[in-house]
């Protein structure tokens, strides 16, 4: 267990190094974590730079949240535990504070149940319909039923006025994921006031038939 142990905490160190060198993780903004196959979990420490991540010194914790080795886990694990309780298949949550999704997570939506529109074929078969979780301030235990309520039918969310979280089937798959949301997010910035063709609901009906998730 322990060779497992530092092999996967290497692999989230060298994940938050990515993220950060790409510019979506700033100061201590973000965090990752891992769900290991006896249901406990790698966190990333609180109050540490995704991009200077010592991988001996993150956090393990329990299925319950207890700290079981390494720094105090982020303070924003109790989200991620949310996420993990209501999806089985989830292997790892990515938590990201990137500029813009977090600036679409603070427009008025008319409609909060998928806030970013289909305009390309990844942005489908990754993130899929994008609902908006409701604001509450860092700290508020609230947001983990709010984030609970939200996991029953999506692997991704949009964090009001805050960032994404995406669990994933592996770390690679959070990673990648919450890429693709954030270059979707840019795009809809770059398209914002210029007649767009989105993907239709035929089209989406072929993703979701050609690549079922
Ligand atoms: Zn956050």
């Amino acid at each position: 267990m322990t060779g497992e142990l530092t092999r996967h905490r290497d692999r989230i160190a060298r994940m938050g190094q990515l993220l950060y060198g790409r510019g979506l993780a700033h100061g201590s903004a973000g965090n990752i974590s891992l769900r290991l196959d006896d249901g406990s979990l790698l966190v990333t420490p609180t109050n540490t730079c995704l991009g200077m991540l010592d991988p001996a010194r993150i956090s393990h914790v329990a299925p319950d949240g207890t700290l079981l080795s390494g720094d105090k886990p982020s303070k924003e694990t109790f989200f991620h535990l949310a996420m993990y309780a209501e999806r089985e298949s989830a292997r790892s949550v990515v938590h990201l504070h990137c500029t813009h999704a977090v600036g679409v997570s603070c427009l008025d939506h008319e409609n909060e149940a998928d806030v970013l529109p289909p305009v390309t074929a990844y942005h489908v078969m990754k993130v899929g319909k994008l609902p908006l979780v409701p604001y509450f301030r860092p700290g508020d235990k609230g947001l983990a039923e709010a984030v609970r309520a939200a996991a029953r039918g999506h692997h991704a969310m949009l964090l009001a006025n805050h960032g994404p979280v995406v669990a994933g089937k592996s770390l690679e798959d959070a990673v990648w994921t919450s890429e693709e949301l954030e270059e979707s997010a840019k795009l809809f910035f770059l398209l914002s006031g210029q007649r767009t063709r989105l993907l239709d609901a035929e089209k989406i009906a072929e993703l979701e038939r050609v690549f079922p998730s």
